[in-house]
């Protein structure tokens, strides 16, 4: 036994529990989560004891290009040492190469950038903006979304526990079955300033929508003169296995958000990305919606490094390749175990387990955690584990996880077995 480490773990997280989060504290211990994690690399996250991780749940997608990459780090530490935060009144190159790079990546005319610092922030700025640029209020979004917790990105996300105890949500929000197109084209009307819309949801328990889906979201949008947005906050930079989880379904919207991996995982920075048509609306006055950080060359010097490594190491492939064989070797635990598994499903490396009962996937994360594997369930449906290691992850990673959660499923099922 190590005390010093027992010490020093059990005195921070008492630190969590005097002034942070004691509920919070609690979840993670049922999650089986007890210790404090003091450096990280690649798909592995080492603990104050000297365990290690492998870390499949990748930051909830933000580490797309794992712990540490080496040539992000280097890019954030060279700003570091020069200039990290704006004069705000000076241009700055790292702030307008990033914005250049991700017109080049980006869809259809997505050509202009607005920068903030969290996925949360885009969503308010884009409702904002749509808003603006059509002159009308009614955004329909969608049933279990996940677009974030400031009250206009909550008003937008679909799942009533987390939006109850907040009411009245801000006005002129519709909620539609996802992929359901029917639904959609019955809701969207001549007053409607946008749909908002995840590609893939993620927070709604990894769920891919028809593949004719996006393309009539487009339609719909298109005849009413609607804006699409597209939330790749959690889908976008080749976690799908597309650099963008809209281009396997051929659609450009709007405007796209994007953050948690646009920061390299090394800094957080979230964008929208627009129009020439919906940025028009901005011209007259530049400063109708800003941001004190967003935008800051720091950031913007890890997004603009972490894009060069998506493109240079090819990562969206490299997501496809390995989010089949991850697939394959998980969908075998559906035939195995059909009383605990209803489904596995996903696109890439974005990958969810659907469990019988929510109680069942919290002991399976918790076996996970004893067998240093991490992972976590989506907010909007506990039943649901996802799996969203770094894309660099190796195969022999994979092996090693799928072989812990082989352990972890078998241990839950010998415990339900006892209890029923
Ligand atoms: N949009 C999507 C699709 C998300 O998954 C999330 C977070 O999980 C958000 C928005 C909110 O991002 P943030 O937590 O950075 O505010």
């Amino acid at each position: 036994m190590n005390i010093d480490a027992d010490q020093y773990a059990e005195e921070i997280v008492d630190l969590y529990s005097q002034h942070l989060n004691p509920g919070l504290v609690a979840l993670l211990k049922f999650m089986g989560f007890e210790s404090v994690e003091v450096e990280a690399e690649g798909c592995v996250v080492r603990d104050a004891h000297g365990r290690e991780y492998l870390d499949f749940l990748g930051g909830f997608g933000v580490f797309n290009f794992g712990h540490r990459p080496k040539k992000i780090i280097d890019a954030v530490s060279d700003q570091l040492h020069r200039m990290p935060m704006s004069s705000r009144v000076l241009f700055n190159e790292k702030t307008a190469r990033l914005a250049a790079k991700l017109a080049e990546v980006c869809p259809g005319r997505l050509q202009y950038c607005f920068f903030c610092n969290s996925g949360t922030e885009a969503t308010e700025g884009a409702i904002k903006i749509a808003r603006l640029a059509t002159g009308r209020q009614h955004i329909v979004a969608t049933v279990g979304a996940f677009h974030g917790k400031t009250m206009g990105s909550l008003s937008a996300s679909g799942r009533e526990p987390y939006k109850a105890p907040f009411n009245p949500m801000v006005p002129g929000f519709s909620h539609v079955p996802f992929g359901d197109a029917k639904s959609l084209a019955e809701t969207v009307n001549d007053s409607t300033a946008a749909v908002i819309l995840e590609p893939i949801q993620g927070e709604g328990g990894v769920v891919l929508p028809p593949d004719d889906y996006l393309p009539a979201a487009r339609e719909i949008c298109d005849s009413h003169g609607a804006l699409l947005i597209a939330d790749e906050v959690q889908t976008g930079l080749g976690r799908t296995g597309e650099i963008f989880a809209v281009n396997h379904y051929g659609v450009a919207p709007d405007m796209m958000l994007l953050a948690k991996a646009l920061g390299g995982g090394v800094m957080p920075l979230g964008a929208i990305v627009g129009t020439p048509d919906v940025w028009s609306v901005l011209e007259s006055n530049p400063l109708l919606h800003s941001s004190t950080f967003g935008g800051n060359p720091l950031a913007c010097a890890a997004g603009l490094a972490a894009l060069e490594m998506l493109i240079e190491e090819d990562l969206a492939r490299q997501a496809k390749e390995k989010g089949e064989l991850l697939l394959d070797k998980l969908q075998s635990f559906q035939t195995d175990h059909p009383r605990m598994v209803v489904d596995v499903r996903g696109k890439g490396l974005m990958i969810g387990i659907e469990f019988t009962q929510e109680d069942i996937g919290g002991l399976v994360i918790a076996g996970l955690a004893q067998r240093g594997v991490i992972a976590a369930y989506t907010l909007n449906n506990p039943c649901v584990i996802r799996l969203e290691p770094p894309l660099t992850v190796t195969p022999q990673q994979i092996e090693q996880a799928v072989s812990a959660f082989r352990g972890a499923v078998q241990q839950t099922e010998l415990l339900v077995d006892e209890f029923v």
